[in-house]
């Protein structure tokens, strides 16, 4: 028997309960991949004789016709059970986490499932790890954080596409409304603060009045320091990965979350000039294959703070390596700046003074007013990529001894190279042996 939920959130969430509408899940944008898969499920859910529901993102995007490929499930029954069974019907593989009574469902096309055991959670201690119960849909969705994120869609066949909404999510959804289920929401989880700007924005929604003051209280209890710096690291990542993160990280500013990662971190006016030139950039149209948008957004974030700050963030955030390397080239960007100021300079400056840059700090330059963009790909298209025909091999022909005479040598040969001094191999050899005839006097 599923335990009733106490509702003292009652007041926050006066939502009606929808239990007997059916939504058409056929009549709804989806891939159709994606509706014969539901079909299956649900099947297979009737011959193992358990509930089993859509939760999470998904049916909230169905609602909203929005994309959305992610299908979690949850089973009211033995949820790893199921996704054996699932898997094994349908020539799949099982990855169970029996500890956390999940699985994930990888199947042949490549279609990948999260089933989960419906469930109940506990929160001792603010930003602690829930105590976790089994239980029914409506405890597994009260455990949610916002009313928008605690619908379900059963799939079973006699109940297919029946909408499962205890807390008022339709609701929420038509009005365009973030709000937690219940008081102790943001106490429990402080990460949820994060989680409730991400998808206020992403929507166009509004954190609903009371729910709003809650996260501004828990902000300023100073809750936000229980999180670990993974969780914080990955939600403020998810934020950068949205479209047009800029009013997002705005809203974080205005609520006082990036304060409450660190003192220096927030939005002001130089950020937003940042953020614009960036968008500038990002539409050209020749942008090098691979980089990654969202360090771009971090660089942006992060260029105004002192350096002491910005390293204090990316350890905060438990930044990967490769972006705490960017942030690490941040700090002598302004004289690389003014030296790339000149409009004269020769190929061979430009290259020397970018050398060894990653291409999002490249391209974070670019976005600076004072630089000539054409540096920058004039750099990233042709210059990066450029070489000497000869190498250490042919130098030691000629008789130098290796060392670091070899990288001197080389690399003035290749600034003649790339300033169009010289034009072939022959011409090469010439050039190194007259340095080393030089260096030698
Ligand atoms: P997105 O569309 O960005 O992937 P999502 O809603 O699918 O958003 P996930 O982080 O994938 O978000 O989480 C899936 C579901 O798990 C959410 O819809 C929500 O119901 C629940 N959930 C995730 N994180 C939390 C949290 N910190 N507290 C409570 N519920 C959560």
């Amino acid at each position: 028997m599923e335990r009733a939920v106490k509702s003292p959130l009652r007041k926050l969430n006066e939502g009606t309960q929808d239990l007997g509408k059916v939504i058409d899940l056929d009549g709804y944008k989806l891939p159709r991949k994606l509706k014969s898969l539901f079909k299956k499920i649900g099947q297979a859910a009737d011959e193992s004789g358990v509930n089993v529901y859509l939760v999470g993102g998904l049916p909230r995007d169905i609602l909203l016709d929005q994309p959305n490929l992610d299908v979690d499930i949850v089973v009211e029954g033995d949820g790893v059970a199921f996704a054996k069974q699932f898997s094994r019907r349908e020539g799949g593989q099982t990855k169970p986490h029996k500890q956390f009574q999940t699985a994930i469902v990888v199947l042949p096309k490549g279609l990948k499932i999260d089933v989960a055991t419906a469930r109940t959670e506990r929160y001792k201690q603010p930003g602690a790890l829930p105590v976790v119960k089994v239980s029914g849909i409506r405890n597994d969705l009260y455990r949610r954080d916002f009313t928008i994120n605690s619908i379900a869609i059963q799939l079973n066949q006699r109940n297919y596409g029946k909408v499962v909404d205890y807390f008022g999510a339709n609701q929420d959804l038509k009005a365009g409304i973030i709000r937690v289920l219940h008081q102790l929401s943001f106490v429990d989880d402080p990460m949820r603060t994060i989680r409730a700007v991400r998808f206020e924005q992403r929507y166009g929604f509004t954190i609903e009045k009371k729910t709003e003051r809650l996260l501004r209280e828990t902000i300023r209890a100073g809750l936000l320091n229980r999180v670990s710096s993974e969780r914080i690291g990955k939600e403020i990542t998810l934020i950068l990965k949205e479209k047009n993160p800029l009013p997002a990280v705005k809203r974080l500013s205005e609520l006082g979350i990036l304060d409450a990662i660190h003192p220096e971190f927030r939005v002001d006016q130089h950020t937003e000039v940042l953020f614009s030139g960036l968008e500038r950039i990002l539409s050209s149209a020749n942008l090098p294959r691979y980089f990654s948008r969202r360090v771009l957004y971090l660089l942006a974030l992060l260029y105004p703070l002192s350096p002491q700050a910005r390293k204090q963030v990316t350890q905060r955030l438990a930044l990967s390596k490769k972006v705490r390397n960017c942030v690490t080239e941040l700090e002598p960007l302004e004289d690389k700046i003014r030296f790339l100021e000149n409009p004269d300079l020769k190929p061979s400056q430009v290259y020397f003074s970018l050398r060894g840059l990653s291409t999002e700090v490249l391209l974070f330059m670019a976005t600076r007013a004072r630089v000539p963009t054409r540096w920058v790909f004039l750099y990233l298209e042709k210059l990066k990529a450029a070489g000497t025909e000869i190498s250490g091999e042919e130098l030691k022909e000629m008789g130098i001894p290796s060392g670091p005479i070899f990288k001197n040598i080389l690399d003035k040969v290749l600034a003649a190279r790339l300033d169009g001094e010289v034009g072939s191999k022959q011409e090469e050899l010439k050039l190194a042996e007259k340095i080393w005839r030089g260096e030698n006097r």
